[in-house]
This record gives C-alpha cells, structure tokens and sequence, in this order.
C-alpha cells in the first residue's frame, strides 16, 4: 500500500493532531525496517532515510553519504517530469565521513597520463564505461561515444563479458574511488605543496577584554595536536602535514616569522596598499616550532593587553593571509576570530544599516544583500588563490554577515557567531566549536563538475562556492559538514531500459598536499509509470533540496513569493499523484503518497523557519546566520532545523531500558508535561524546558535547586552532580551534542517563564508566532488546493 486516507474533510470534526503523518513514526519505521547493510545495488536502489544508521556496501553505485537524488526512477518523458512538479535535484556531501564499518576509498589505477577518460565528454573512467570488441574499445555510459582502450590499460574479458581485471581495479567496480592525479591536474601544472591553516585574529578591546585573545592563545598548542592527517585507501599518515601560520591584526596587519630563535613580529600592512610583503617563514611546521608557536601565544595576550583599539581592518588581515599563502606557493584555509564592523577607513569600510524591522518584510533585501562588493570581490580573488575562510564572530552589537560573510559563501567557508560573549558560559563550547572545526576531514583548492547522461543536465547549483562558468564549481575549501544541491534539467526523452547517469568529480588538493580526484557515480532508473516515480523519491533529500534552493531565490525575488510556490508546488506535486496513481476514494479524502506523506509538514516548517521567515525578534546578524546554514547543511541538519526534536527527560515508564538518547514526541506544546522536563533542540540551539510539576527530588537531583524559580538564569550547563538523573540526562545532552555539527549551547526555560516564548517559536505543529499555520491548519489548506485543482 502505497497511499494513505487521512480523515473525512467536511466532516466538522476537529482534526486530531495525533493522527496526521507523524516524521517520527516515519523515521522510527525506516530504523526498524532498514538499520544494517546497504548495498548500493541494482541501478536505482532507495537507500534507507538519512536518520537510520546503515552500513554501506559499494555495489558499483556510490554511497547515499556523498550522493542522494530526490528521485531514484526519473520519468521518461521531460512532460511527465513537469507534470509532477516533483523537483529532480541532487544533493552532494563529498567529503562525507564514513561510517564504522564502512569502506575507505580505494585510489583507482591510472596510466602515465592520468585516469582513462572518455574523448567526448571527458568522464572518468568507472563502472559507466562499458568495455566490449573483447576490451579493446569502451562505450562512454554518459554520452554513448565509442572510445579505444588505451594499449597499457588494456585488459581481456571474461566469460560474463567483464573485464577480467574488473574486480582488482576500483574505477571498474565500485561507485566512488579516488584516482592520484598528475601534474596536469594541477595549479600551473606543479604539484601542490602541503597546505595551511593560518589563525588571524582581531586584537579589539573587546577580544582582548574578554578573554577571548588569552582562552585561544592558552589552548592553541592543544588544539595544533588534532590537525587532520591525510589517508587515502585505509592508510593514515601518522602526523599532520599541515602547516600554520598566525596573523593579528587592530588598525594595522601582524605577520609573526616562527622560524629562528624567538619568533618575531613584524607590522607590515599599509591599508591603502593591496600588495602585502610577507617576510620569511610565517607559515611552519607546527611541531618544528613548537616552542616558538608556544611563546608567541604567551606574548600576543601580553603585547596588546592594554589595546584600546575597538576595530580591526578585516579585510586587510584576509589579504594579509591570502597573500601569506600565495607567497609560499601554498593553498589554505583562514580561520578568521572577529568582533566589530569594519569601520576603520580604507575600501572594506561598512556603514551601520542594522535594522531589524526590516526583517520578515518586502524589504529586508536591503539588510541582507551585501552592502558593498568589496567582500564579494575578495572571495572571488580568495578562490583564485585556494584560500578558504571560516570566520568566528564575537560581537556585542552589528558586524553586518551579510556583507562580510561572502568571504566565507564564495569560498566554501562558514561562519559562526558567539554573540555577548562571556569566557566562563561560551568558553568551553568555542574550544569544542574549534577542535571539531580543525580536525574535520577538509580539502583544498577544489573543482567540482556533475556530468550526466544525454537527456538530463545539471542547470543550477545552491550552497556555498564560486562558478566563474556554468558548469564548474570553485571551492577554496570543502569540509565533511558542507552540502551542495544541484538541480538536474530534463529535456530529453529517456528510454527504461537505459537509465540515468551521474557523475562528480571533484578535483582538490588533500591535507597532505596530494593532488587528487574523488569520482562519485550514481545510476537512476527510468520509468514510463508516473506511480514509479512517487514510490522511489526521497523527501529528505528533496526538502534539503528545496532549503537551498529558497535561500538563493528569496535574495532574488521575495521571501513571500518563495513561500507561495513552494506551498502550490506542494498542492500541484499531491494532486497529480491523487489524479493519476492513487485508487479511487472520496473526494472529501486527503490522500497522500507514502513516501511523500510528510511534504505538507516539512514545507511548512520551511516556509516559517528563521532563515527563510526570521522577523524582528532576532538581529539582521542572527538572521544571516540562519540563510548560511541552511545554505550550507547536510540532509541530516536540515532535517532536524525544519522539525526540532522534543526529548521528554522523565521518564514515565521507569521500567524502560535507559540508555541511548529517549524516543522524541512531536514537535508541539501540548506534549510539555508539566510533570516532566524536556529538551528541545534544531542543531543550533538547545533548550532544556522545566515543567512547573517536576518532581523537586529531580530539580535537586540535576540543579540542587528544589524548584525551577530558584534557577540561575544564566545558567548555560548544568551542574556535574554525581547522582544517576543528573548523570542520565548529562549523557543525553553530550549525545545530542555529539550528532550535530556545533557544540548545542543549552537555555534552561522553566514552564511559564518569560523565555518560554522563544522556545515556542520552535514547536513547529504549532500556530507560529507571527501567524505561520499549524499543521493541522496547513494540511487543511493544502487539502482545499488539492480540491481545487482536481476539479
Ligand atoms: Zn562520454
């Protein structure tokens, strides 16, 4: 059974929540029914929903990690396709972490050219090609040109009429792969050096103040110990190969040579002056100058204790970096630790345009567009030099992300932000922020093309990346928590038995200087059936999909007209599934494909979440983190951005097993027992909300406070107590903590206090804050489209 009836409409009857399509039940089902091994074969295979943890086996497709579809059965004609509504759009996580269990990628074989490709369409060589003539020639799957074999990469063919070879050579059998590339695949035809990671931090009044200068300076040596180590086929090195670097900077630029005796400090950077001089040996080895790395980060604090600087020149301290990279003939990464508007004058100078109220109407554009090109012109010419930035934000009051974040969108970078900073409560969470950010599998100096079979093509491309072309994508960086979707055009008739055929490469230097090409393949089946379609599409991917999608088209059009096509696409994508493949029923009856049953309630949470419906109660700031996130996120984080998940803390039935994080209840306010406490969080942010019932042994037992009004308000964590509740729910928070891509940091909210508003705003069955419909009342209203299209 593939559809579902939901209710009578006309019936008068209120809708009982509890009886819409629920995304828990939804994905506790997919856990029951497909935890385990999963093998990325026969063409076209569903893999199991992102939330259940499966294994993969490589069958000749690549890992659901690196590539999902919204569809695994395209329609066959372009018509059908359109018909539908049904968007036909990839989403791509590369560099994603494999799993216990899992393979590594095996490095293809190569001849003295590089990989074998196809003489048309320039694909690389893997399970597409199809060998024949006994292996003398290929045929290219993605364009059909028949190719000779290369005499040195010639092999016999077997009985099944497979190459004999095909089980020793990675590119024949498995989906993805990585092939070693040659000096043709490099930046002037050299191969690369080892990478850097250069820290650049602001040295204002604020920073030094705050003890951020001194928390990072202290913890750097610590944190150097967990830089990435390269492995390729199952083998790591056993040391980093990165280099590092440091740049300060207030109203001029810092360079520091950590190579000779002491390091030594070196104020070089004019403003005015694009052309930075770097001296010798800023960039080192981190363990060759560990002592000099150590006494410089207990001299940084001590030179600028007394700065009353308040602003830095951020964009000189970029270039400062840039240039550090380019004069060692080196590709990198900056992480850049700021606090203020760029004020100081020169051509990176911003005005303070801040206002909030703008936010959630026509004319927030004017708030959240860049400000000037500069930034933007500077991320072009970071990509030039594969330089990538993440920027960590510390302010008190405007910094302006929106402008001066595109050093971090057009680079493939990100940006976090630790506003009202105080080095006790968000202390511990930066340095956890910062190890998960430095140890993380990361790349350099990336391209990115999606190839496809005739009959389809990539057209549009969302996330954060520069495209000097159509086709290709720049990445200065790419990390394992970062996602690119890419709309896939059809506008050629498909034939069934032929399929669809996808495939990426991305080309990068790797950690430890190598060059390298990830080939990520993916095989789609064809279908003349329009019932084939909705019962092989992937919601979780789709609604990823669209999340990026609506942050590149609200910036062009408007939030509102993004959300009304997002909404009647909906309507459109359900009542052509009623029309043509549901069996007959009455048309009072709301029927929804199975697979497609949550849309409604993912649609609505898209169209009220903060990135795309943030109004005046959070910052133009605040607001442009969202847009970056949701930009930037895998399936899973956006997911749990669209439906928080609610945790009940107490646990009703105390015979339960009690481990592991507790089964979630929906997402809505009439599930806060006030006799229980709960925890809510969307990957961002994390609430712990307390009942005005719970028990006071538990409020003793967790916060030695015998009732929630005693509560400090500040509080950010709770306290180590050593008593079985408080140690249960510690361990379910750090699990919590553990699965998303920042250190949660935690708002205690007592029931009726006056924060419990902002918890509300995230209760997304509920009616929304600003009058975003519930989800019984948006279903309702789907259901009234539906109707009206079906007449
Ligand atoms: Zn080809």
């Amino acid at each position: 059974q593939q559809q579902q009836q939901y209710g009578g409409q006309q019936s008068g009857r209120r809708l009982n929540p509890d009886d819409m399509p629920s995304p828990l039940q939804v994905i506790e089902e997919d856990r029951r029914a497909r935890t385990g091994e999963f093998l990325t074969a026969p063409r076209g295979a569903l893999p199991p929903l992102a939330t259940t943890k499966f294994v993969v086996r490589d069958g000749g497709n690549a890992s659901p990690r690196f590539i999902r579809s919204t569809m695994y059965s395209v329609p066959s004609t372009p018509d059908m396709l359109k018909q539908t509504s049904v968007p036909f759009g990839l989403v791509l996580s590369p560099l994603a972490a494999p799993q216990a269990g899992e393979q590594p990628l095996y490095p293809g074989s190569t001849i003295a050219d590089g990989p074998v490709r196809c003489n048309r369409c320039k694909a690389y060589m893997s399970p597409l090609m199809h060998f024949m003539d006994g292996g003398r020639r290929f045929e290219c799957m993605l364009c059909h040109q028949m190719n000779e074999t290369p005499a040195e990469y010639f092999c016999n063919m077997d009985s099944q009429g497979a190459r004999a070879d095909k089980y020793q050579r990675p590119e024949l059998c498995l989906g993805a792969f990585e092939y070693i590339a040659t000096p043709e695949y490099c930046r002037n035809k050299q191969l690369p050096k080892e990478p850097a990671f250069i820290f650049v931090f602001e040295m204002s009044q604020l920073m030094v103040q705050r003890g951020l200068i001194s928390l990072l300076c202290q913890n750097m040596t610590q944190l150097l110990q967990h830089l990435p180590k390269d492995s390729l086929g199952g083998q790591s090195d056993t040391v980093s190969k990165l280099k590092v670097g440091f740049i300060t900077y207030d109203s001029s630029v810092h360079f520091y040579k950590l190579l000779g005796q002491a390091p030594e400090m070196c104020v070089v950077c004019d403003k005015e002056e694009m052309f930075v001089p770097v001296p010798e040996g800023v960039l080192c080895d981190p363990n060759e100058a560990a002592d000099n790395i150590a006494k410089l980060m207990d001299n940084i604090p001590q030179i600028f204790l007394g700065t009353k600087e308040n602003s830095g020149v951020l964009g000189n301290a970029i270039q400062a970096g840039m240039s550090a990279l380019k004069a060692s003939g080196r590709t990198g990464k900056l992480f850049v630790f700021h606090s203020s508007l760029p004020q100081t004058e020169g051509p990176g100078k911003l005005k303070n345009r801040e206002d909030r109220k703008l936010l959630g109407t026509e004319k927030e554009k004017s708030v959240l567009s860049p400000q000037s090109v500069f930034y933007n012109n500077l991320g072009q010419e970071l990509v030039g030099v594969g330089c990538g930035v993440d920027l960590f934000v510390f302010n008190d009051g405007y910094v302006d992300l929106s402008t001066i974040g595109q050093v971090c969108r057009l680079t493939g970078g990100q940006v976090q932000k630790y506003s009202y900073f105080q080095r006790e409560h968000d202390g511990p969470r930066l340095l956890q922020d910062l190890q998960r950010n430095i140890s993380r599998e990361i790349v350099f100096d990336a391209v990115m093309r999606v190839r496809t079979s005739t009959g389809v093509r990539a057209v549009d491309f969302y996330g954060h990346f520069f495209m000097a072309n159509t086709q290709d994508l720049e990445l200065a960086i790419m990390d394992s928590t970062k996602a690119v979707a890419v709309e896939v055009k059809h506008d050629d008739k498909l034939t069934e038995d032929e399929g669809v055929y996808i495939q990426t490469a991305l080309l990068y230097t790797s950690v430890s200087g190598q060059r390298r090409l990830r080939i990520i393949n993916l095989g789609l089946n064809t279908c003349t059936q329009m019932a084939e379609l909705y019962k092989n599409c992937d919601l979780d991917t789709l609604m990823n999909f669209f999340g990026k999608m609506a942050m590149s088209k609200f910036m062009e059009n408007s939030a509102k007209q993004v959300k009304e096509q997002l909404v009647s696409r909906t309507a459109t994508v359900l009542a052509c599934y009623r029309k043509n493949c549901a069996s007959p029923s009455a048309a009072g009856q709301l029927i929804l494909p199975e697979l497609l049953k949550l849309l409604p309630l993912y649609v609505n949470c898209l169209a009220r979440c903060e990135a795309l419906s943030g109004g005046q109660d959070m910052s133009c700031d605040e607001r442009a983190l969202h847009i970056y996130h949701l930009s930037t996120c895998t399936i899973e984080a956006s997911l749990v951005y669209y439906y928080p998940r609610l945790l009940p803390l107490i646990n009703s039935n105390p015979d339960a097993q009690d481990v592991g994080i507790p089964t979630p209840v929906r997402t809505s306010y009439e599930k806060l027992r006030p006799d229980s406490a709960f925890l809510l969080e969307n990957g961002l942010i994390m609430f712990l909300w307390i009942g005005s019932n719970v028990p006071s042994q538990w409020m003793n037992d967790v916060f030695n406070v015998n009732a929630p009004h005693q509560l400090d308000p500040t509080l950010s964590d709770l306290p180590v107590n050593d008593n079985p509740t408080s140690q249960r729910l510690r361990a379910i928070i750090d699990e919590v903590r553990s699965e998303s891509m920042f250190h949660l940091r935690l708002f205690v909210v007592p029931q009726q206090g006056k924060h419990e508003v902002v918890l509300r705003s995230y209760l997304v069955e509920d009616k929304g804050v600003y009058g975003a419909p519930s989800y019984v009342d948006f279903l309702c209203h789907i259901h009234k489209e539906i109707r009206a299209l079906m007449q």
